[in-house]
């Protein structure tokens, strides 16, 4: 594995894999037995072992959910005879660790997380506002002597991604594996520690859109979901998981009592456009899919979101906007349309789409009463806009 471009214009990176792995502080030889990402029953279950009183597994969920202790050392309701004795059974924090930090001058902080594998998941901090687009990338340190946040993190959900998207460049890894829950609501919380960031007093949502399809790692996805929601206290409506369309992933969302909101990754009006960049249609066609959203019961003024990444002369075109608008009435769903001019990539074979394109189909789409928001590109310069991370991984 190698990590490049740090002279990229606008970045700045740090490193921290001095301390790569807190969970190296558990004995030597004796297996590494993370306690972050373990739901409750999980705690009471592990801690029988040792006879503890019930309470003891509150004061560890407390200690990993809502102080984020970073080592077993740092959560001092819990004696310190039971705290050596979960480390010499081999237990430790285990929450995943920032290691490598790249800037944008747009204020966009993308990470490397250190998984306790070796391996490397990707996730990206977006501050809100207009400020950033306009700075020289000092205001991440600005607003973290504020204290006061406004941002959106990207989470992933696996390590690399089988669904192969053409334009996508996490799909040139193909899958690695899957995150467990403790890795994805880790992520959340690493960065969550490195901005400062008090629930409750800031105003923080999720999107799973990073590396990996959720649905595809579905048990351990929702798992995380309700970390999040349930000890983590981040509330399920600022949150949106996005999938390319796995229909059974879909149908089960549906059953879901505590669910983010959700986001179909469209990107073609019609099968014909979207089998050739998105192979995955040729399992589960628009048809499928439209009929598996509408049995995902949504809340007051819930739209689904449909995402779509424009591709220079492929999917931009008036008439391609023109079938957007008949597929949407058609499906007779409440939807609204997040337009993603294509990031470019290397070694993926497709064209920007030129600015008046863009604001054509937009304006197409506006015109004939469909909502349609253009998302801004966040992070370009660093590889962390939609469908370019995993930028710095030699593949
Ligand atoms: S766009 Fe998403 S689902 Fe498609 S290959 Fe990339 S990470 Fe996977």
């Amino acid at each position: 594995m190698r990590y490049a471009d740090t002279t990229d214009p606008g970045i700045t990176m740090t490193s921290g894999r001095n301390n790569l792995y807190s969970i190296l502080d558990a004995p030597a030889q004796l297996p590494i037995r993370p306690l972050f990402g373990l739901k409750n029953e999980q705690l009471t279950e592990a801690l029988a072992e040792f006879s503890a009183p019930a309470y003891r597994a509150r004061q560890l969920a407390h200690g990993l959910y809502r102080d984020w202790a970073a080592s077993l050392d740092d959560i001092t309701t819990l004696p310190k005879s039971f705290r050596e004795q979960l480390a010499q059974a081999g237990y430790s924090i285990g929450l995943p660790e920032i290691v490598e930090t790249f800037k944008s001058i747009d204020g966009t902080e993308r990470y490397l997380i250190a998984t306790g594998d070796g391996q490397t998941v990707e996730t990206v901090w977006m501050p809100e506002g207009d400020d950033g687009e306009e700075g020289d990338g000092s205001q991440a340190g600005d607003e973290e002597a504020i204290g006061h946040h406004d941002a959106t993190i990207c989470v992933s959900s696996q390590i690399g991604c089988a669904v192969n998207c053409q334009f996508c460049l996490t799909a040139k890894l193909g899958i690695i594996r899957n995150l467990t829950p403790g890795e994805i609501a880790g992520q959340v919380v690493a960065v969550l520690k490195r901005h400062g960031v008090q629930i409750g007093r800031d105003r923080i949502n999720l999107v799973f859109m990073g590396m990996g399809e959720p649905f595809l790692n579905y048990d351990a996805f929702m798992d995380a979901v309700r970390l999040l929601v349930g000890e983590i206290g981040i509330a399920e409506s600022r949150m949106t998981v996005s999938t390319s369309g796995i229909v059974p992933g879909i149908e089960r969302f549906a059953q879901e009592l505590v669910r983010p909101k959700l986001a179909i990754s469209l990107n073609a009006p019609n099968d014909k456009v979207r089998e050739e960049i998105m192979p995955i249609t040729r399992k589960w066609d628009i048809a499928n899919l439209v009929d598996a959203v509408r049995k995902v019961p949504l809340r007051t003024r819930e739209r689904v979101t449909l995402e779509y990444v424009l591709l220079g002369g492929v999917n931009d075109q008036p008439t391609h906007a023109a079938e957007v608008v008949k597929l949407i009435r058609r499906a007779g769903l409440p939807a609204k349309v997040n337009l993603i001019a294509w990031n470019p990539g290397p070694g993926i074979p497709y064209e920007m789409p030129s600015p008046e394109d863009v604001s054509r189909f937009q304006q197409h789409l506006i015109d004939h009463g469909v909502p349609a928001f253009l998302r801004r590109p966040r992070g370009r310069d660093i590889y962390a806009a939609c469908g370019q991370l995993k930028r710095t991984v030699e593949v």
